[in-house]
């Protein structure tokens, strides 16, 4: 669908990279792809462009001097204001624990160093496209169990009436649940709707990172957390107590 492309006609992407030639080179490539770029060297100064202009997508170095990049998406996460800005974060290639880290603390996606600055551009169009796409394709459709209703449209999610702040995969998790209610879905197939990524990555980081999500969403559900069933050995499925599953 070329409408759901892109979801503004340039998008404004910060990078947070304090290597001079990666942040030139991941600049020059986005530009070309009709992106707005600001970036930033440090973590500080990328908290300060945050709040200057709230960008579209924020592109996260993981090693940066001073204050980490982890610590920096802990405080964007943290905000009110910021903790629904998708982040990309870039990591280093021999620390695959890296990539757990964060989607722990609330990255949309991961890229490991060295990439190809094109891998670079599909990935920041991907997660673009991903929050765009509900409110275009979807034409404010709404999704419901028991209490829980999910507007697409408005990318909100209420139970009984009551808003449930969710960040941006832990609502595609639960609209991946919500959609196919009763039917149990594996970690990978979770992971590619939730996150949108190809499931190259190990069997025990999707677990891992697929669990961490879930319990978060369970937690936010409170009562209805249990509604979220473990299917042992192979993935999760919503199920409305009442409901044939
Ligand atoms: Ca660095």
């Amino acid at each position: 669908m070329e409408s759901a492309r892109s979801p503004k006609q340039n998008p404004r992407v910060l990078v947070v990279e304090d290597e001079p030639d990666i942040a030139a080179l991941i600049a020059y490539q986005l530009t070309r792809e009709g992106f707005r770029v600001e970036t930033a060297a440090t973590g500080p100064e990328g908290l300060k462009a945050v709040n200057r202009e709230i960008p579209d997508l924020v592109v996260l170095d993981r090693m940066l001097p001073g204050l980490s990049g982890d610590e920096v998406l802990r405080q964007l996460k943290s905000e009110q204001t910021t903790r629904s800005i998708p982040v990309l974060v870039l990591t280093a290639k021999r620390e695959q624990e890296d990539r757990i880290s964060g989607f722990e603390l609330g990255a949309d996606d991961y890229l490991t160093k060295p990439f190809s600055p094109r891998e670079l551009v599909l990935r920041c169009q991907a997660i673009l496209r991903r929050i765009s796409e509900p409110a275009v394709a979807s034409g404010g459709r709404v999704l419901r169990a028991g209490p829980i209703r999910m507007d697409l449209g408005a990318h909100q999610v209420t139970v009984d009436g009551a808003e449930l702040n969710l960040t941006p995969t832990e609502f595609r998790l639960l609209q991946a649940l919500m959609e196919r209610r009763g039917r149990t879905q594996s970690r990978r197939q979770l992971l590619e709707k939730a996150w949108d990524v190809e499931a190259d990555i190990s069997d025990r980081i999707q677990t891992r990172t697929v669990d961490m999500h879930v319990r978060r969403l369970r937690a936010k559900l409170e009562d209805l957390g249990d509604w979220i069933d473990t299917v042992r050995g192979f993935g999760y499925r919503l199920v409305v107590p009442g409901e044939d599953s």
